[in-house]
């Protein structure tokens, strides 16, 4: 054989081990509760009337597009805990369910916790708590989602070496009378992080690590991105610290989840649904970046476990119109203006509708009258303010939230903060159906070794199927 003809073979031989070893690192991102609409609301904000193309978020520039069913086994409207299992191990399970089957018997093997023994580095972020339903569907096994105590202990066992985002909902158990599960974590050999110069100070190394935002809210998540203050880190700061964290000679296994997408759209907040969809994105542009650095080897997948709110781009009201970037009048979410009534409250300043207007305007940039709408500012109209007062009064008073009608208008929410979200939310051109999630088919794009298997129209299921297909 001559030097030309071995060097040939040579190449030949070397490209189709590059083509046919399966992703040495993979990306999984999970927008929760993100839909078509919550990804095109994203886009049309952050572009403008003229172009709404252009910038693309991040997650549009992937080549290869999919859609998937996210019904559960038992509904057709899931959860997040059925469909991060179906997403996790191929497998479909009933709603409350995380990483068992329907009969609750049989424990679902994750991709996460497979691709560790075959020697992965495993990460874990979530923007809720880290024991909320989609980051345990990678490693916990629970018949209720709502144990959150035996999540956690199955996640300091899990042997995964980086956790980041919110913290833990029942840390001494639901009764606060059990082993503390950062005694538990310790015991593992998790060195626990929670604050900002901690996590600054992070270098990658051998340990396994558990990151827990400085600043949570009441539900042990980390604040909506539009809250976010200087000194809290960002989801696209715990990306990059978990790719420094994880790189290794045998790759890893990163799954992102933007947690409050979803929580959002439960409370019919577009800005704060549009805010944490472009910090997710965001997140996906350091993946994006280090695939250009490991072209052949990374896989980078993005999808939503299911959509809520039934977010649309359209409203009875604008017919044909839209103007989504108005959502930028609102500087604050819901659950932050809720915190602004309670302090009104409280200093017993809020004794009519009119004391609420100058907060109302700094918050949502409405104003009552038109001649009051100076710099951009929206006037609200008389139907609006007839809205407001009698949410004003439901407030004051505090509403069934059990009654029809009051679920109808703010689904157990504060009556005024979701008011005032659904009048600009409609004046944007932006109409919800429901405070739940809803069972519309999402998108997934996908990019890099192996993207291909994930063209098509197909099963929530098929996508665990075909992660672990590509190391079977
Ligand atoms: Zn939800």
């Amino acid at each position: 054989m001559n030097k030309a003809f071995l060097f040939v073979l040579l190449v030949v031989l070397l490209s189709f081990s590059v083509f046919c070893s399966a992703p040495k690192y993979v990306f999984f991102f999970i927008g929760d509760g993100m839909g078509l609409a919550q990804i095109n609301a994203a886009q049309l904000y952050k572009s403008s009337m003229v172009n709404a193309e252009q910038p693309k978020l991040h997650m549009l520039t992937l080549p290869v597009k999919g859609m998937q069913t996210t019904h559960s086994y038992d509904s057709f409207i899931t959860d997040s805990a059925p469909a991060g299992t179906a997403l996790a191990t191929g497998y479909k399970t009933k709603n409350g369910v995380i990483g068992l089957d329907p009969t609750l018997k049989y424990r679902l093997e994750t991709i996460a916790e497979f691709l560790l023994k075959k020697g992965k580095k495993i990460g874990i972020i979530s923007s809720v708590s880290i024991d909320h339903a989609t980051p345990a569907s990678f490693y916990a096994h629970q018949a209720s989602r709502n144990d959150y105590y035996e999540i956690a202990i199955e996640m300091v066992n899990s042997g995964f070496h980086f956790f980041a985002g919110g913290g833990f909902i029942y840390p001494e158990g639901k009764k606060g009378d059990q082993l503390s599960i950062y005694e538990l974590a310790k015991n593992r050999d998790y060195t626990l992080i929670q604050t900002y110069e901690g996590f600054s100070k992070l270098t990658p190394s051998t340990g396994k690590v558990i990151v827990i935002n400085s600043v949570l809210d009441s539900s042990k998540a980390m604040p909506y991105d539009i809250d976010r203050q200087t000194g809290e880190f960002s989801l696209v700061e715990i990306t990059e610290k978990a790719i420094d964290f994880l790189d290794n000679e045998k790759g890893f296994f990163l799954m992102v989840e933007g947690g409050k997408i979803d929580w959002a759209c439960h409370a019919n907040d577009a800005a704060a649904t549009i805010h944490d969809t472009l910090i997710f994105d965001e997140s996906i542009k350091v993946a994006l970046d280090f695939l250009q650095k490991h072209p052949q080897e990374t896989l980078i997948l993005v999808t939503g476990d299911h959509e809520t709110g039934g977010l649309s781009i359209g409203f009875a009201g604008t017919k044909y119109e839209a103007n989504v970037p108005l959502i930028g009048l609102q500087k604050i979410s819901f659950q932050d203006f809720d915190n602004v009534l309670a302090t009104l409250k409280e200093e017993k300043r809020l004794s009519s509708l009119n004391d609420l207007y100058p907060a109302i305007e700094e918050a949502f940039g409405l104003v009552p009258s038109k001649d009051k709408a100076s710099n951009g500012k929206i006037a609200m109209s008389e139907y609006d303010i007839e809205r407001l007062e009698k949410a004003f009064q439901d407030y004051v008073k505090q509403y069934d939230s059990k009654n029809e009608k009051s679920y109808l208008l703010y689904g157990g929410y504060n009556a005024l903060s979701v008011t005032l979200t659904h009048i600009l939310n409609e004046k944007a051109g932006l109409g919800w159906t429901t405070y739940s999630h809803t069972g519309v088919p999402v998108p997934v794009y996908a990019i890099g070794n192996s993207s291909d298997a994930f063209a098509g129209y197909y099963d929530n299921t098929d996508i665990g199927k075909t992660l672990f297909s590509l190391y079977r």
